[in-house]
């Protein structure tokens, strides 16, 4: 017998999706059965409770979290957002319920194993509820005391060689698309970069240190599968610098039908027989290709490398040798000032181990908006306040056309004092010699 009626609740068991509430309604059985006599930490029935206050919630559309919550470990100044419940009476079980970030893996390849040992610890010292996994990310452990943060902690640390993820004005926990370890696609190895700029920067990331938030998004090509152009601070988006492998044999393969068009992505439905022209050359966005007498050409040099042909004939055209990666800087939500994606910054660099020049970026980055980024103001944000043209000062990098979308229409333009010949210092009685009142 449940502990609190959910009747609203109980309407999102039915349909074909996944429910949430049928899960949680599992886990709150198992806990209460407790086959294997785990000796819980946190209330036994607190998942009974999380269905109760989400009832609750439900029934008055409104949230029953109280505002904040200030928790953590030692030594850290994030990785756990602390949470108490503001009906602490009628849900004893969510009294306390802070959630706490875990470092995800690269990719996120787990073994079972290791998911096997987090699933022992996580029922032992807490609600057994968890995010698989957070947006930045992060493995999220979704409730528990605050007793239980350095006992977790502990175990994460010493038994598990696994630290927490970020949280507040710092470095959040880096993350990356699968990369070379299944795609095709992929200009560089995300995972690799991913790992070593989280190991570099873990002080950045566990002591807030910043103005505000500031994340990094590794993706191995344009495609963008971990969105980094719209969600991290800094992007790191593959690209070559090339030419685009083809393989004409391929290319007759898909015009007589023996592959399919996308990988078969549009196989639900009849979309009619291949047309290279209609599907692949007239759509690229810069007109660069041309289908001749059975051959397909690429004028490579006006190629902006959006991936489109490779992506609808992949077994044909192939990412270029000469690899590397764009960074992009600035993507934002839209608090305060408007949302941001990110802005180009760095056209094409090497990812090459130890990643030297990348990280050189990012620390010239750091230095400036760490100085000049007002209190909560995200990189995007002094960008605009700022300019673009301070933060390639900032970061040494020379004005390339390919900054810019389209160059300014209106003529407020800033010379600096030495780019003008005299400077700023007139007298206006020398210029009155020459010009009565
Ligand atoms: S972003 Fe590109 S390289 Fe990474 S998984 Fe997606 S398609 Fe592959
Ligand atoms: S990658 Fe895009 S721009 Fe380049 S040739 Fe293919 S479709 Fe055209």
């Amino acid at each position: 017998m449940a502990k609190h009626a959910t009747p609203l609740l109980d309407q999102l068991e039915s349909g074909p999706w996944p429910s949430f509430v049928s899960d949680l309604k599992q886990e709150a059985a198992s806990r209460a059965k407790n086959p294997n006599n785990v000796e819980f930490q946190v209330n036994q029935d607190c998942v009974e409770d999380i269905l109760g206050v989400l009832e609750l919630s439900y029934k008055h559309g409104r949230t029953h979290w109280k505002h904040g919550g200030i928790v953590g470990v030692f030594g850290y100044g994030g990785g756990v957002i602390g949470r108490y419940c503001d009906q602490p009476e009628m849900f004893p079980g969510v009294a306390h319920f802070h959630t706490m970030r875990i470092n995800q893996p690269g990719g996120k390849y787990y073994t079972t194993e290791f998911l096997k040992k987090l699933c022992d610890l996580w029922e032992f010292r807490g609600s057994g509820v968890t995010n698989m996994h957070g947006s930045t990310g992060d493995i999220i452990f979704i409730g528990t005391s605050t007793p239980q943060l350095e006992e977790i902690f502990y175990e994460l640390t010493h038994n598990f060689n696994q630290d927490l993820g970020g949280s507040g004005s710092n470095l959040r926990t880096p993350s990356d698309c699968v990369g070379s370890s299944r795609c095709e696609y992929a200009c560089y190895d995300t995972q690799a970069i991913c790992y070593a700029l989280t190991q570099e920067y873990q002080d950045e990331l566990h002591r807030p240190a910043f103005p505000y938030k500031f994340k990094f998004k590794f993706d191995g090509c344009p495609n963008c599968c971990v969105a980094s152009i719209a969600r991290s601070d800094l992007s790191f988006v593959g690209t070559w610098k090339d030419d685009i492998k083809i393989d004409q044999e391929a290319v007759a393969g898909y015009v007589g039908g023996e592959f399919a068009p996308n990988a078969g992505a549009h196989s639900g439905r009849d979309w009619g027989k291949f047309d290279i022209q209609k599907e692949v050359v007239g759509l690229c966005p810069t007109g660069c290709m041309k289908y001749e007498d059975g051959k397909l050409a690429i004028n490579n040099k006006e190629c902006t490398r959006c991936m489109h042909c490779i992506n609808v004939m992949p077994r044909a055209l192939h990412i270029g040798d000469d690899r590397g990666l764009s960074m992009l800087a600035g993507a934002k939500a839209p608090i305060l000032d408007g949302a941001q994606m990110g802005s180009l910054l760095v056209p094409f660099i090497k990812a090459e181990e130890p990643y030297d020049e990348i990280k050189e970026i990012i620390e010239a980055v750091w230095d400036w908006w760490m100085e000049e980024g007002k209190n909560r103001e995200r990189l995007g944000e002094l960008i605009k306040r700022q300019g673009f043209q301070k933060l390639l000062e900032a970061t040494n990098i020379k004005p390339v056309p390919q900054h810019v979308q389209e160059p300014r229409h209106n003529p407020y333009i800033f010379w600096k004092e030495e780019e003008v010949e005299g400077g700023w210092q007139r007298d206006i009685n020398e210029f009155r010699k020459y010009h009565q009142r």
